[in-house]
């Protein structure tokens, strides 16, 4: 007997059909005699909706009420998959975040999990009680400060599931999801990538902090600091490996053979915009006069770039920031242009960033400048970059995404037979 957390994602829940077919997998892993617990998302398409009515009420909505609104979802389709359980003869109920409940920071519409009450949830779970109940729990909510509703940031279902296994001290973290794993890239984008049957957690903390959405960043991180077994796989078929394996299995880097790829996998994100300051002076300072007040406006900067200033004294400085928080960057740069000192604020939403990712690059040279010569030779122009131990990203125009991300995985010899050959 195993204890097992199962996550379900929204095209997984979307509609009662699916919901019957996830019925059946937990069924299937009650009947071996496991503890389960589900974490179930709200049905595909939900979330955003919710999040517009909001945007619709008032463009400065509370986030303690959006909150409340958006955490709906989750409530509908863990009431729904109790009540298929139990068609199907399984004892099941659902546990609302503030039920358990799962304790948050109190940074509503993205809080950070803080503690998780398992006693009677787990109680339940076992033999005891009403026998082998399976809790089912909506991903995405918690409980915040006041004993009010909060949410974990989009696609915070993932981060539900790993920290309930950490909870639960489960022996593993199931995530079904609409892709049977992780690939050398989206496989939406490039049909000839290739499942990895591993990857390690901290390649994959950085594939997903990079854009690869199939797991949230925060989620890889609790694993990795908790040591919770991950598997990510499909909810929809049963392909396994040729060693009988099914899905991606995120593991410690002792479990991988270094010997394998250079690059794991390349991730795209579209959700950063560049800022350029022109002609900034070259003194002291500057630099710091322009971040600190983005940074007290609590919004990230990620990619920086700064000329050499040769004979004017001046230089240009360009970075990016979230495209939601565009609006109020250039508010707060435009308010601080005196204490800078600059001659224009250009920006420009239409960039994407392109990233590979791979522990193999710590042992070898060469990577990043095969990634820019390959894109040199597509005549895509490089606006940015930025790199770590074993990440190098670029800044690209939007429009040549696919076409970067597609000629970089053949480059480096990720390309696997074509699916629809
Ligand atoms: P869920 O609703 O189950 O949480 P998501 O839409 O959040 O699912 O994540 C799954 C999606 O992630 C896939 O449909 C795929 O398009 C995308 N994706 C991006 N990069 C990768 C990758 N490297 N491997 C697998 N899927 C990826
Ligand atoms: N439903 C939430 C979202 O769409 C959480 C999740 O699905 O992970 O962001
Ligand atoms: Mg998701």
């Amino acid at each position: 007997m195993a204890r097992i957390v199962m996550k379900f994602g929204g095209t997984s829940m979307a509609g009662i059909e699916r919901i019957r077919n996830v019925a059946q997998r937990v069924k299937h892993e009650w009947d071996q005699g496991n503890e389960v617990a589900v974490v179930v998302s709200a049905m595909a398409g939900e979330t955003d909706r919710l999040v517009n009515f909001c945007r619709e009420a008032s463009s400065l909505y509370d986030p303690r009420e959006y909150d409340v609104v958006v955490s709906s979802g989750e409530q509908v389709t863990s009431g729904l998959l109790a009540i298929a359980l139990q068609a199907i003869g399984v004892p099941a109920r659902s546990w609302m975040g503030w039920q358990l409940p799962i304790r948050t920071s109190d940074g509503h519409a993205s809080a950070r999990i803080e503690a998780i009450e398992t006693d009677s949830l787990l109680a339940a779970m076992g033999e005891g009680g009403s026998g082998r109940e399976v809790a089912v729990i909506p991903g995405f909510q918690g409980m915040a400060l006041g004993d009010r509703v909060a949410t974990l940031g989009r696609g915070g279902s993932d981060t539900s599931a790993v920290a309930m296994a950490a909870a639960m001290k489960a022996d593993r973290c199931d995530i079904y999801t609409d892709v049977d794993g992780v690939y050398t890239t989206d496989p939406r984008i490039v049909p000839r990538a290739q499942k990895l049957s591993k990857v390690t957690y901290e390649e994959m903390l950085e594939l997903a902090s990079v854009g690869a959405k199939v797991l949230q960043t925060r989620s890889v991180g609790l694993a990795m600091k908790e040591k919770v077994r991950v598997r990510v796989l499909s909810s929809f078929d049963d392909i396994r490996d040729e060693d009988g394996h099914r899905g991606t299995l995120i593991v410690g880097e002792e479990e991988v053979n270094m010997e394998r790829q250079l690059i794991t996998g390349i991730a795209h994100d579209k959700n950063e915009a560049k800022i350029t300051l022109t002609e900034v002076s070259d003194r002291p300072g500057a630099v710091a006069s322009i971040f600190t007040p983005l940074a007290d406006a609590n919004i990230n900067v990620d990619m920086i770039v700064q000329n050499v200033a040769h004979t004017t004294g001046s230089t240009d400085v360009t970075f990016t920031v979230p495209k939601a928080e565009l609006a109020r960057a250039l508010d707060v740069l435009e308010k601080g242009q005196e204490a800078i000192g600059y001659s224009k604020l250009i920006h420009d939403p239409k960039v994407t960033k392109v990233s590979v990712v791979g522990v193999g690059m710590r042992s070898h040279a060469g990577v990043a400048a095969a990634m820019f010569k390959t894109l040199g030779d597509r005549g895509i122009n490089i606006q940015a970059i930025t790199t770590s131990e074993i990440k190098v990203s670029v800044l690209i125009e939007e429009d040549y995404t696919e076409l970067a991300v597609r000629v970089l995985h053949t480059a480096y010899g990720l390309d696997g037979p074509d699916a629809a050959e």
